[in-house]
Parts: structure tokens; C-alpha cells; sequence
């Protein structure tokens, strides 16, 4: 038996934050699958249950829903950022509104791109749009966590059987 891995399935190597966006480098882990599973985004749903409605340009349609199962994992890393992004900044609006302040011309939806830099070595540059840059931060972290949590236990359980 190899030693076990204690790395983490998907790290994000960089995080860059521009005028209209948050680039992230997401490196994979050497024995992580690359590509999305249908068992994996109904865990994904449970927690994040808007990304398969998100608007999405793909082949096949211009849902996320229509690619979610067979997708890169970044390219589902991003659809997560962008709902945990939705959901915080709704938390916010709801407190500021209740405090009185006018929160009508705040923006709340995203926008996302994700792209292979080199798919070989596991490497994959996603870049999503933000209100405010610490929310945006902590969604990627939100979401970097809740997939590493899925994939590894995703991992032992394989190791088991
Ligand atoms: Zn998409």
C-alpha cells in the first residue's frame, strides 16, 4: 500500500484579485479525478442546491444542469463560488435593508469562466466575478472546502471497498 495521501484532492495554488474579477489556479491533487460524477453533484446539491439553474455557456445548453455531471471539477468549483457568493451577499443585503440602508442598486449576479491551463498536470484557472472582494474570497474558500470534504471521503471510501 502507498502511503496515504494527506493532501488535499484540490488546492488553490493562487488567488488573484482584479478590478472585475477573482482569478483562483486550482491544482489537483495526482490520483483526483478530473471530471464531475453524477453521485457527487447530488451531494453538491444538497448544500448548493441553485447551481444546476445557473445560467452556463456550454455545448450542450445554457444551464449549468445540462453539464453538471460530466464537467471538470474546477468548472463545478466555479458554479459553487458563484452560489456561495449569492447566498452571502443575500445575507448581507437582508441586514443592511433591515438597518435602513438602500441595498436597490446592489448587484447580485455573477459571472464565471473556467479553463484548463494544462489538464495533464491538473491545473485549472478559474476566474469569477464579485461584489466585494472578502465575500468573494471566502466563497472560494467555502467552496475549495465543502469539495475537498466531498472527494476525500469520496476517496477512503474506495480505498475501503
Ligand atoms: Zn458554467
Amino acid at each position: 500500500m502507498p502511503p496515504h495521501n494527506t493532501a488535499a484532492p484540490l488546492s488553490l495554488s493562487s488567488l488573484t484579485v482584479y478590478a472585475s474579477r477573482i482569478q483562483a489556479e486550482v491544482q489537483f491533487a495526482p490520483d483526483v479525478p478530473r471530471m464531475s460524477s453524477p453521485e457527487l453533484i447530488r451531494q453538491i446539491l444538497a448544500k448548493y442546491p441553485h447551481i444546476a439553474d445557473h445560467a452556463c455557456v456550454n455545448e450542450y445548453g445554457e444551464r449549468f444542469a445540462d453539464v453538471m455531471n460530466h464537467t471538470s471539477l474546477a468548472h463545478v468549483l466555479e458554479h459553487m463560488v458563484i452560489d456561495a457568493q449569492v447566498r452571502m451577499t443575500q445575507q448581507a443585503l437582508e441586514q443592511a435593508a433591515q438597518q435602513g440602508i438602500d441595498v436597490s442598486q446592489h448587484k447580485d449576479t455573477f459571472v464565471g469562466t473556467t479553463e484548463w491551463i494544462n489538464k495533464a498536470a491538473g491545473v485549472a484557472r478559474v476566474q469569477v466575478s464579485f461584489a466585494d472582494d472578502l465575500v468573494a474570497l471566502a466563497a472560494f474558500r467555502q467552496a475549495t472546502d465543502f469539495l475537498n470534504d466531498l472527494l476525500q471521503a469520496e476517496t477512503s471510501e474506495s480505498a475501503r471497498s
